[in-house]
């Protein structure tokens, strides 16, 4: 990513300084603190499971010099551009009125800098959208018909993202949706009457120990249109910072954003816990935020949340509230260590019954 100060970026930064000799301020409350962490010999990307092309694909490009962000967001876009993934991007499924709206957001560590978007229709990579948002403008989050306008005025193509599989989980879901409405029923076994969830969380750190995180979705399935979720949300969905390291969340994204999970991460990390054993910690908090209405009669959340982390020096972990039913195969995420990419089993807090 191109990021090259410009002159007004150093009048800025000279600004700055002088202000704070000004208030009096010594010398190194000016400056961040000290943090000296050797950086991983080898690139490394972690993300959820979905995301086992991307981390490859991120992995890869980041090794070939590629900026992480830019490499993060090639490796997203590779889901999101798959008619086959219900989850983000072209295909995604749709809210309750059969409109697919995404959310994405990203953060570059080196520059320390953030975008997102929600709500946003038509186009199918919202990722690359949060990407120019943090490159060519002076805010953070562009929402709903704005966010189109302002994807289009660079050139992005309107498209229809509702892939016929996702129309007809849609009708099947409407089918099912209640008694008192105005649909037929259906038979009893459809399928499909479930809320479907589905995201992509990647997070990469170079040789040099530089950072970028991206988080990607279509939501929750049958959401209330305008519903936003923790995707676009800068430490909820995902969080990056630079001399700590980056996290980022899939699953029920309401429960995410209380606890600005992602930001709760990588402030666990920098406090000196491991990626996985941070991961843990904040699904602690999670599950002590949650409301009665959430919780089995054994005070455990009815629904599910990942964490994805990875640390400047490129160790990283991943945990999730529910591991396997006996017998069965519990949360994965996806790794690129350096040189493959695969699948590994999450950290979690309680056995699946
Ligand atoms: N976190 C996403 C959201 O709440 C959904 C998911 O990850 O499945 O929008």
């Amino acid at each position: 990513m191109s990021d090259h100060p410009s002159r007004r970026d150093f009048l800025g930064a000279a600004t700055g300084v002088a202000a704070g000799a000004a208030l009096g301020l010594p010398r190194a409350a000016l400056a961040a603190p000290a943090v000296h962490i050797r950086p991983p010999a080898r690139p490394v990307a972690v993300a959820s499971a979905n995301g086992i092309r991307g981390v490859e694909r991120a992995g890869q490009l980041v090794s070939q010099g590629m900026d992480t962000l830019d490499a993060a967001v090639e490796g997203v876009k590779i889901q999101e551009l798959d008619p086959d993934d219900t989850s983000v991007g072209y295909g995604g499924l749709p809210n309750e009125m059969g409109v697919v709206q995404l959310d994405a957001s990203c953060m570059h560590g080196p520059s320390k800098r953030a975008g997102a978007v929600g709500a946003l229709e038509g186009i199918k990579t919202p990722s690359v959208v949060a990407k120019y948002v943090l490159l060519y403008t002076n805010h953070i989050m562009l929402v709903g018909e704005g966010a189109k306008r302002f994807a289009l005025s660079y050139g992005f193509t309107e498209e229809d993202l509702l892939t016929e599989r996702s129309r007809q989980a849609w009708l099947r879901w409407r089918a099912n949706r209640g008694a008192s409405d105005d649909w037929l029923d259906v038979p009893a076994d459809a399928d499909l009457v479930a809320r479907p969830t589905g995201t992509i969380n990647l997070n990469c750190v170079n040789p040099n120990g530089e950072i970028s995180s991206v988080t990607t979705t279509s939501g929750l399935a049958w959401k209330i249109p305008g519903r936003v979720g923790d995707s676009p949300i800068i430490g909820a969905g995902q969080y990056c910072d630079n001399d700590v390291g980056a996290a980022g969340s899939t699953g029920r994204g309401e429960s995410n954003i209380k606890v600005c999970g992602a930001f709760l991460t990588v402030d666990h990390m920098r406090r000196g816990m491991s990626p996985t054993d941070a991961a843990l910690e904040t699904l602690r908090r999670v599950v002590a935020t949650t409301e009665p209405r959430l919780l089995d009669p054994e005070g455990r959340p009815t629904f599910d949340l990942n964490f994805y982390a990875v640390n400047a020096r490129g160790e990283f972990g991943a945990a999730a509230i529910y591991g396997a039913r006996a017998g069965g195969r519990g949360s994965q995420f996806a790794v690129f260590d350096g040189e493959t990419a695969g699948l590994r089993d999450c950290a979690y807090l309680y056995e699946r019954r």
